[in-house]
């Protein structure tokens, strides 16, 4: 029920687990972070409260400087350590709101390639989708552009990319996404309320929006995948 991502210079895990206390409001059932670790996609997820996401990164720590957070409120799968987001593959990892309403033919067609799906969320669905354009030789920017196409709902997005630990893509179809602005860093989560104690520089995505951010900055683009701008505010909320 809330997205967190940064592209950042300092420890990941832990502005990413402030952040998604700063979402706790919005209520959820699991939660889960996922950073890069060596360019390679490491996850710690918890079922209940973002206590529980805590200790267990505290017994078992994520480093990395780039990550993407989650705290769900389940609609396809139980509220199980499983369903729980990040969703990952070798290739990216994902957090996602909403629904993707098409997940189930989807999830035939990606079966029929071969893919070996882990959960019953509708989430994984999109997952493997990148995973699949991922391995047939499609960029970041290309696999989401494409498969964004492909789902159908009221969704937003994050994506974390195996090997390009300076990037993060986000989108947004139904539902907001704020992205944050930082000295040399992104972030991108689910309002400005999220982001305050880390930047009050806030640009919404308009709907249909996905976005590239890259350590020093953001490219835009339209549903149509034209380039565009957003503009940027500073925020009046307190940190
Ligand atoms: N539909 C997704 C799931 O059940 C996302 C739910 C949410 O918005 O947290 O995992």
């Amino acid at each position: 029920c809330g997205i967190v991502g940064v592209v950042g210079r300092a420890d990941a895990a832990p502005r990413l687990l402030d952040a998604l206390k700063r979402l706790e409001y919005r209520g959820y059932d699991s939660a889960g972070i996922a950073t890069l670790v060596d360019g390679h996609v490491e996850r710690r997820r918890a079922e209940g409260k973002l206590g529980n996401l805590a200790a267990v990164l505290e017994a078992s720590p994520l480093p990395g400087t780039t990550g993407i957070g989650h705290t769900r409120w389940a609609t396809h799968g139980a509220p199980v350590e499983r369903n729980a987001h990040p969703h990952a593959t070798a290739r990216v990892a994902v957090v996602h709101n909403g629904i993707f309403e098409n997940y189930a033919e989807l999830r035939a067609e990606l079966e029929q390639k071969g893919q070996v799906f882990e959960t019953e969320t509708d989430t994984e669905t999109f997952c493997r989708l990148l995973d699949d354009l991922l391995a047939n030789g499609a960029t970041p920017e290309q696999a989401a552009a494409a498969a964004l196409k492909r789902v159908h709902g009221a969704f937003a997005v994050a994506m974390m990319f195996a090997g390009e630990h300076k990037t993060l893509i986000a989108a947004r179809q139904g539902a907001p996404l704020a992205i944050g602005f930082g000295e040399g860093e992104m972030f991108v989560g689910s309002d400005a309320l999220a982001l305050a104690p880390l930047t009050r520089r806030i640009a919404y995505l308009e709907e249909g929006d996905w976005v590239v951010l890259n350590e020093d900055g953001a490219r835009f683009f339209d549903v149509q995948d034209n380039s565009v701008s957003r503009q940027v505010r500073t925020t009046a909320v307190s940190g």
